[in-house]
């Protein structure tokens, strides 16, 4: 093959580490979908391809499902809290947060209880991925899913999540035994022990005890409109960049009236324009719930020596404007705001030489580094009390209050950890060596690995892993989220903690990692960023020393 030929002989035109990389993405992405396979193999492979979009998609349905149960067979309390349903009623969700203990443990019981047809997608799915990855070469569709990665093999990202569960587990029990001590004042009858169906309840009650202002009563001080103009304050004093609003588009440019167009801009004038962003932010009927950012054009060197501007979009589902009231946003939806301007800063930042690894198209567990680091900005009272301004009255957000809502919004951090570490784990595990042995069964693999990293005990006849549609679209890299997480940390800590509106940092930040998008190795950007690389000890270390920090 030519191309496989110029990878290990050289190209006839001078190449450097840039080229050579980007042509070795190309010549994976190509063998990892059989292409050097024989004719047979290649059929085989399009068979497999089908079949598991089709299961996947089977499952994903699977997942929301709801119950439907005889109101005959429920207590007598209970006949009424579920939707009604002719002689039955239908169980919709988990009803995590309802104040009746009885109502959550038999929402609980109902909704995860075991179905057959659904653990035979999930079942049939894990066994069509991993025959896909043997037919392409792989031992196992973890080892397929992660070559490339920040982990780099599936070995590597189990270790980083066994080292992090021992580390987060004495922290976990802590706050179990704070929700202990919360459901004990709170209890009407029954046992004190915290059960899976009661964590979301009694951890909402803690924060409440913590504190009285609810996350949505300091909304009126986080208009939409104040939140974009902090946000390019924030970047302007980082990046020396703006964000400006067109206001005229051309005619069919946008897919809806709601739709902002902002141009991204270079505030000393050197570069001009660096990119446009399109924000699609308020929530409307048929538009999917899931925020997110994709790329409509990505960034690129030009043979005449200029620059392709990078074209993105931002979905985000925040509450529409009513009358003269503006979107007002809850921390919750701040914090998804920055998320996603997260996402697209390492788009409008990104100069590659290549569109295909332009801005945020490198590794899916780096991908989450810039958009978790955003989280960092807004959850910090310095930056959020600079612009956070009331709607009507232009007075600035109580800083005590403010203080008090982000103090609680960190609390039970380490369990959600725990939460995290077991998911990734059990993800591993089905894309690992299962079903190798026959013998253990999803349900089997999950219950032991529960037992073995997490603080609640499995309960017997659910099975919570046949409603987790993750197992669908991150195969495997469900542990990406926590691995960025803990990159975002330690640049945090270590660049922006001590002064959020660093220039310095910032500039640091942006030419050291931005601005290579997925053209470098993502271990190389770290060290040349932090200066060391993402072991697991130091990966594991920055998530510890963040949990010290936020829990003081
Ligand atoms: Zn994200």
């Amino acid at each position: 093959m030519l191309f496989r030929s110029v990878l290990d002989h050289g190209d006839v035109v001078p190449t450097d580490e840039v080229d050579r990389r980007v042509a070795e993405l190309f010549l994976f992405d190509f063998e990892q979908s059989g292409i050097h396979l024989p004719t047979s193999d290649r059929r085989r492979f399009v068979e497999l391809s089908e079949r598991i979009l089709e299961l996947g998609s089977g499952f994903m349905q699977g997942c929301h499902r709801p119950i439907y149960v005889k109101r005959s067979s429920l207590p007598e309390q209970l006949r009424d809290v579920f939707s009604d349903n002719g002689d039955g009623v239908m169980v919709t969700g988990l009803f995590a947060d309802h104040p009746s203990d009885l109502v959550r443990e038999a929402a609980y019981r109902i909704y995860l209880h075991p179905d057959e047809s659904q653990t035979r997608l999930l079942e049939s799915l894990l066994e069509a991925r991993s025959e896909l990855a043997r037919l392409t070469g792989f031992p196992t569709f973890a080892s397929r899913s992660l070559r490339g990665t920040m982990a780099e093999t599936p070995e590597r990202a189990v270790e980083f999540l066994e080292s992090l569960s021992d580390s987060v587990r004495e922290k976990a029990s802590s706050e179990l035994r704070l929700l202990e001590d919360v459901k004990r004042r709170n209890l009407e009858t029954g046992s004190t022990e915290i059960r899976p169906w009661d964590t979301t309840f009694y951890g909402g009650i803690a924060r409440h005890e913590m504190c009285s202002v609810s996350g949505t009563e300091l909304a009126p001080y986080f208009s939409l409109g104040v939140c974009i103009e902090g946000l390019s304050d924030l970047f302007a004093d980082l990046f020396g960049i703006r964000l400006r609003e067109v206001a005229d588009v051309a005619p069919g440019e946008v897919w809806c009236d709601d739709v902002r167009k902002l141009d991204v801009l270079e505030e000393d004038g050197a570069e001009g324009e660096l990119g446009t962003i399109y924000c699609d932010l308020f929530e409307r009927p048929g538009k999917p719930r899931h925020d997110c950012h994709f790329t409509v054009r990505g960034g690129r060197q030009l043979a005449d020596g200029s620059y392709q501007h990078p074209v993105v979009v931002l979905m985000l589902n925040l509450p529409r404007p009513r009358g003269p009231i503006p979107s007002l946003l809850s921390l919750g939806a701040v914090e998804n705001l920055f998320h996603e301007f997260g996402h697209a800063m390492h788009s409008m930042l990104g100069r590659t030489r290549y569109q295909h690894v332009t801005g945020t198209r490198c590794p899916t567990d780096f991908a989450e580094v810039p958009s978790v680091l955003m989280e960092y900005f807004a959850s910090d009272p310095r930056v959020l009390s600079r612009f956070a301004r009331h709607w009507q009255t232009s007075e600035p957000v109580p800083r005590d209050d403010l203080d008090r809502l982000l103090a609680s919004r960190r609390s039970f951090a380490v369990s959600d950890i725990q939460q995290q570490v077991f998911y990734s784990l059990v993800d591993q595990a089905y894309h690992g060596h299962y079903p190798a042995g026959g013998a253990r069964t999803t349900q089997g693999v999950a219950d032991d690995l529960q037992r073995r990293h997490h603080c609640l005990e499995p309960v017997p006849g659910t099975a919570w892993q046949l409603r987790f549609g993750h197992f669908v679209g991150y195969a495997a890299r469900y542990y990406s989220y926590l691995m960025s997480r803990a990159v975002a940390a330690r640049l945090w800590h270590q660049c922006f903690r001590e002064d959020p509106f660093s220039r310095a940092a910032g500039e640091r930040y942006r030419s050291s990692m931005l601005i290579h998008g997925g053209q470098v190795a993502p271990g190389q950007l770290v060290k040349s960023t932090l200066g060391e690389q993402p072991t697991t000890k130091m990966l594991v270390q920055a998530i510890l020393d963040d949990i010290e920090d936020t829990s003081c």
